[in-house]
């Protein structure tokens, strides 16, 4: 097991795609039945003490990206409330075990985020059963390619924005009413804004919009002494991607493009988000962290 902290060669610090990458399963797929299973960070990631006391909620936290953040996120001293699908329980009964082994506090709400109401769920929670909100890492987003834009339904369109662009916003809103100073929101972009791939035009265009939310966002409240950042991964080996986010033959390759030649790991995004929900990051705020195998960015 590799890990975070060993000095080494980050281009062999975690495998490159291969035949046994090629795999599908309906959206939005469970981590458990992937194979190689991602790495979430769960054997090696060590916290320090930088998010002590902190109440947090993380979106997509079952799984992927989101599951690495909830993980660091409580070993870092965080109580956390967790957002994901109801059929993605499996996975969030997995994330739920090692949050309270960090002998802190999870509270599952299971829900939809293409429904406003279930974003005030999400809060009271935090109000109700944490007693506060002071980290929101918006990291749940749906992404499904379409080769030809004629085969884009306005359904799909519609679901996309509703979950990545909307949720988010309703979110947003929502958790600020209850922010204190020195809170901070933690965005999820992708390259996709930057270089995005004509298969996933619905999913790149949400992306360059919450890099542009989050720059607007950012201004408006930092007088109150609320940080807004955005990590933009590239290639990162998650369910998302295996379950219809790409097409299963390109799988074998996935990272391959990247400067450094592998795709990401789950582990390798938490410390960005950790970085900027601590206050670490205090002067930081509309900034993007680019932690995409090295591929350059605007
Ligand atoms: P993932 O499938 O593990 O996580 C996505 C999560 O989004 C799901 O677990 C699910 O809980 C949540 N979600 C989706 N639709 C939802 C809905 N309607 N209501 C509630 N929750 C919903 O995959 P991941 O790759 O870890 O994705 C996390 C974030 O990272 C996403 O925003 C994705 O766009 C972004 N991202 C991923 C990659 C990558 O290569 N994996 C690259 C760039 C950006
Ligand atoms: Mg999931």
């Amino acid at each position: 097991m590799t890990d975070q902290y060993k000095m080494q060669d980050p281009v062999k610090q975690y495998t490159k795609a291969g035949p046994e990458f090629e795999q599908q399963q309906n959206p939005p797929g469970l981590e458990q039945e992937m194979n190689p299973l991602p790495d979430a960070g769960q054997d090696t990631y060590r916290g320090t003490g930088r998010l002590a006391g902190r109440k947090a909620i993380v979106t997509g936290a079952d799984s992927g990206i989101g599951r690495a953040v909830a993980v660091a996120f409580a070993r870092e001293g965080a109580d956390v409330v967790l957002s994901y699908m109801p059929e993605e329980e499996k996975d969030a009964q997995e994330v739920i075990k090692l949050v309270q082994e960090a002998g802190r506090t999870a509270v599952a709400v299971p829900g939809d985020l293409k429904d406003e109401q279930y974003s005030e769920q999400l809060v009271a929670a935090a109000v109700e059963k944490l007693g506060g909100i002071d980290i929101l890492a918006n990291i749940a987003g749906m992404q499904q390619f379409v080769p030809e834009i004629a085969d884009l339904t306005t359904e799909q369109f519609d679901a996309t924005f509703k979950t990545n662009v909307y949720g988010l916003f309703w979110l947003c809103k929502a958790a600020l009413k209850h922010m204190k100073p020195g809170s901070t929101i933690i965005n999820t972009s992708s390259i996709q804004a930057y270089e995005p791939s004509p298969i996933l035009l619905d999913y790149a265009t949400t992306k360059a919009a919450i890099n542009t939310f989050s720059k607007s966002l950012a201004q408006q409240v930092a007088g109150k002494g609320i940080r807004v950042n955005v990590v933009a991964p590239g290639p990162v080996w998650t369910p998302l991607q295996v379950s219809g986010g790409q097409p299963t033959e390109v799988l074998k390759d996935f990272g391959a493009k990247t400067p450094l030649g592998r795709p990401g790991q789950p582990a390798e995004m938490a410390p960005a988000y950790v970085f900027l929900a601590s206050q670490e990051s205090s002067y930081i705020s509309g900034e993007t962290l680019n932690a995409n195998g090295g591929m350059p960015t605007p």
